[in-house]
């Protein structure tokens, strides 16, 4: 069955699953959206809430639908199962997310879906790993949201620091999206000056309390929203947008998904979110960028407990 890059489709419409569809209709990057819940009655009734905006916004159609109507969907937003309750991590959401994500994988190869899997539900390391190899798709096809909303954190908070247009900061968080994630501060740079020489021009200094700040308020930001409003999904609604249109728009982009290493950073058996380059046919190129001594090592651990929570899964 040819793949329609223009149609996509949403499985587990809650918070996030939501916010994405009303993300995907304001970018009109789309022009079917599918929209697929265990409770089929949340479905429906976000097409119909979402299809009431259609004419304020990008000429589409948005429904309710099945796993029948995936079958030619050039991009598939899997963000179905539980979310984090205060004071719980990404990685104690596993059991009960990996069952559903195994149910799910279930539907999606009993169909001749040829498009892109793109994994939202946390913990999204590990159960990017658990689709991709639950589905046996070639890791290209099978990507996970990764640090893409903490990597947009991190360079709003040093532009802010910094007192510069955060789209002129690059810098990347990579490893887990979670508690063990980490800062490349070595290669962070505004415009191609690195941090150390931006400063110097500006008569600045960013110092290692602030660099610890900035990490700390990112590593520990989606907790911060939860305990105040229940849940997040707007910034990762944004993210996923984005990530969506580098695949429609096959525009080569650099985001930290993450990947299924086969290698990289001398590293395999686990997915991590890694800077790489992203078009039409989902990941194109992991990039294995320079990493300072200790943010090397501090990868190594963020892969090694993923790693031990998937070994746990027994896949
Ligand atoms: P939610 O409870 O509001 O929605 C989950 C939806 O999934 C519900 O509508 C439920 O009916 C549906 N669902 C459950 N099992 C299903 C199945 N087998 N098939 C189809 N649908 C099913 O939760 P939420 O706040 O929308 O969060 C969803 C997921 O996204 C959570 O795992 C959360 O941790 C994750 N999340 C990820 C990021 C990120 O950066 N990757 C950010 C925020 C939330």
């Amino acid at each position: 069955m040819a793949v329609n890059d223009r149609k996509a489709a949403i499985i587990g419409c809650g918070f996030v699953g939501a916010s994405i569809a009303f993300r995907f209709l304001q970018q009109g990057l789309f022009s079917r959206l599918v929209l697929i819940d265990a409770n089929r009655d949340k479905a429906e009734g976000e097409a119909m809430d979402l299809s009431d905006g259609l004419p304020y916004g990008a000429a589409m159609e948005i429904t309710a639908g099945t796993y029948d109507d995936i079958s030619d969907c050039g991009l598939v937003v899997i963000t179905a199962g539980v979310n984090q309750k205060p004071g719980e991590t990404r990685l104690q959401l596993i059991e009960r997310n990996a069952a559903i994500m195994g149910s799910i994988m279930g539907e999606i190869t009993a169909r001749p879906f040829q498009g892109i899997l793109l994994i939202v539900s946390n913990p999204v390391d590990v159960l990017t790993y658990t689709a991709q190899a639950l589905s046996g798709y070639p890791r290209e096809r099978v990507i996970g949201s990764g640090t893409v909303l903490d990597t947009g954190r991190l360079k709003q908070l040093l532009g802010e620091e910094l007192s510069v247009d955060s789209r002129n900061v690059h810098a990347f968080i990579v490893g887990e999206h979670g508690d063990s994630e980490l800062a490349v501060w070595s290669g962070a740079n505004v415009s191609g000056l690195n941090l150390d020489d931006f400063c110097r021009l500006r008569d600045q200094e960013i110092h290692q309390p602030a660099r610890e700040r900035i990490y700390r308020e990112i590593r520990d930001s989606a907790q911060q929203i939860i305990c105040r409003k229940g849940a997040t999904y707007y910034g990762i609604a944004m993210a996923v947008g984005r990530i969506a249109a580098c695949i429609v728009r096959d525009e080569h982009a650099v985001l930290p998904i993450s990947v299924v290493l086969e290698g990289e950073y001398g590293l395999d058996g686990v997915a991590l979110s890694i800077p790489s380059i992203v078009g039409r046919n989902g990941l194109e190129k992991i990039l294995e960028i320079p990493l300072g001594e200790e943010e090397g090592a501090a990868l190594r651990r963020s892969a090694g407990q993923l790693r031990e929570v998937i070994q746990g899964l027994k896949l």
